[in-house]
C-alpha cells in the first residue's frame, strides 16, 4: 500500500485542550480497511487518536506515527433477548452514535449524550455521566491484536471495564513494542440497547432540570436534550470553534453542523474534562474525611468527589485567575475539576498546575489524585 501521511499536524491543532508538539508522521486512514492495512505495516510505537479530547500531549515533537481514526458507520445487526445490537465503527463520533440510538427509541446511552469523542475511545476510557457506563451496554468489541496481527473479538467480560478504565487503556501503560497505544486497537463495538422509547432519569442534576423526581421514566429525547443543556451551562461539551480548522472539520458531530459556531473561542472549554478521577478509598479512609465530604458506597470502598477535595484544598472555579487573571492555565471557571488552556498554555503549564494540585491535596488529605486524560510524552509524577 502507498501511504501518504500529513508532516505538519500538531497535537495542539487536533486536542480539545489545544496542547502539544509537531507530530512527525499523521494519518487519516478513510477506511477500517486501510486502517487495519496501516496496522499491519506500523509494526513500531504508535499513538492512535480519536477526537483528542482525553489526551495531553508534550511540546516536544512526537517522533513515532499517529493515526488518527475517522472512518465507518452504524449498522443495526440483529435482535437479541428482546434488545436490538447495533455496530459502530472506532471511528464513529460518539455523539452521532447516542443521537442515532435516541432516534430510534433505544435506551442505555442517552445519558452520555455530549461527550466528545470516537465511539472507540468511549470503549477504552469506559466514559461515564449522569448515571450511566458505556460498559453497561457494550456486548463485544472488535479489536486488532497487534501481536497476532488479526481482528479479534473481546466479550464485555475480557474488557476488565473499570471506573474510566479498561483492560485497553491499563495496556496503555505498557511498555513498547506497543507503547503508547496498547496491543489492542479497537475497530468497531457491538452495544446491545433496549427498544424503548423511555428510560429513568438516574441523576438529579437532570430530575431538578426536568422538573421531575429521579426515576421518573422520561422520553430518552427530553433526556438527550437535558444532559446536553446542563453540559453545556458547565461547559463540559467542546467548543464548535475547534472544527473551524481543516485537519478537524471531518470530526465534527452532526449536532454541532446545526448551531452556529460563534467566532472566538471559549476558553472554559479548551480543557480534557475532568483532568482528575473520583478516588475510590476503603470505607476506613473515607471515614477520617469531614462529615460533609461527599461519599458514594459502590461495594465495600467508597468513591469520593475529586471536585470537593481540590475546592477544600483551596482551588476555586477559575484558579488562579482571580489572583493572575494572565494565568496561561487555569481551572475552568465553570467547573472544580477541568484543567483549561487560556490561549497559549504549554504542557508544562498544565502538568504544574496539575502537580500543585495532586500535592495540595495530599497535603490535605492523604489522598492521591489520578489523572483522567491519557499523557502523551509526559510522565504523572
Ligand atoms: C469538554 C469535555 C467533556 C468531557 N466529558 C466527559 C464525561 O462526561 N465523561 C467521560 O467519561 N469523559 C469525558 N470527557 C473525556 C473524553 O470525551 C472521553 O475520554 C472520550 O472517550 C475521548 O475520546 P477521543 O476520541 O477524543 O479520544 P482521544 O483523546 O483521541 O484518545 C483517548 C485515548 O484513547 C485511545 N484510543 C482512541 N481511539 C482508539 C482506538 N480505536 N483503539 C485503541 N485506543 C484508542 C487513544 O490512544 C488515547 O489513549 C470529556 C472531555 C471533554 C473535552
Amino acid at each position: 500500500m502507498r501511504k501518504s501521511f500529513y508532516k505538519n499536524a500538531k497535537f495542539s491543532d487536533l486536542t480539545t485542550i489545544k496542547v502539544g508538539g509537531n507530530i512527525e508522521r499523521f494519518f487519516q486512514p478513510a477506511s477500517k480497511a486501510s486502517f487495519i492495512s496501516l496496522l499491519s505495516e506500523e509494526r513500531g510505537p504508535l499513538f492512535i487518536l480519536g477526537s483528542g479530547s482525553n489526551t495531553l500531549a508534550s511540546d516536544a515533537a512526537f517522533s513515532e506515527t499517529v493515526i488518527r481514526t475517522r472512518f465507518g458507520g452504524v449498522e443495526c445487526v440483529k435482535k437479541e433477548n428482546g434488545k436490538t445490537c447495533i455496530r459502530a465503527d472506532a471511528g464513529v463520533i460518539w455523539d452521532d452514535f447516542v443521537r442515532t440510538c435516541v432516534q430510534l427509541g433505544l435506551k442505555g446511552v442517552e445519558n452520555l449524550s455530549g461527550v466528545p469523542g470516537t465511539v472507540g475511545a468511549a470503549v477504552v476510557q469506559n466514559i461515564g455521566a449522569y448515571g450511566s457506563e458505556v460498559s453497561e451496554s457494550v456486548k463485544e468489541v472488535e479489536v486488532w491484536d497487534r501481536e497476532k496481527e488479526k481482528a479479534r473479538i473481546l466479550t464485555n467480560s475480557d474488557m476488565e471495564f473499570g471506573y474510566r478504565t479498561s483492560l485497553i487503556k491499563e495496556d496503555i501503560k505498557s511498555q513498547p513494542p506497543y507503547a503508547p497505544n496498547p496491543r489492542f486497537v479497537v475497530l468497531s463495538a457491538l452495544f446491545c440497547l433496549s427498544s424503548n422509547n423511555f428510560a429513568p432519569i438516574k441523576y438529579a442534576g437532570i430530575a431538578e432540570y426536568l422538573k421531575k423526581p429521579m426515576g421518573y421514566v422520561e422520553k430518552l429525547g427530553d433526556i438527550r436534550r437535558a444532559v446536553l443543556s446542563v453540559r453545556g451551562a458547565k461547559n463540559m461539551l467542546e467548543d464548535p470553534v475547534r472544527y473551524k480548522s481543516k485537519l478537524m472539520a471531518n470530526m465534527m458531530p452532526e449536532r454541532l453542523k446545526e448551531i452556529p459556531i460563534p467566532d472566538s473561542p471559549n476558553p472554559d472549554r479548551a480543557s480534557c474534562g475532568s483532568f482528575f478521577t473520583n478516588p475510590v478509598v476503603s470505607r476506613q479512609k473515607a471515614m477520617l474525611l469531614p462529615q460533609d465530604a461527599p461519599k458514594f458506597h459502590v461495594q465495600d470502598m467508597v468513591k469520593l468527589s475529586a471536585a470537593w477535595l481540590i475546592e477544600q484544598a483551596g482551588f476555586k472555579k477559575g484558579y488562579p485567575l482571580q489572583t493572575d487573571p494572565n494565568a496561561k492555565a487555569s481551572l475552568s471557571t465553570s467547573h472544580a475539576l477541568a484543567i483549561t488552556n487560556r490561549g497559549s498554555a504549554t504542557s508544562r503549564d498544565v502538568m504544574k498546575l496539575a502537580d500543585k494540585i495532586k500535592k495540595a491535596v495530599w497535603e490535605k488529605f492523604e489522598i492521591d489524585l489520578a489523572l483522567e486524560p491519557v499523557l502523551v510524552g509526559l510522565e504523572e509524577k
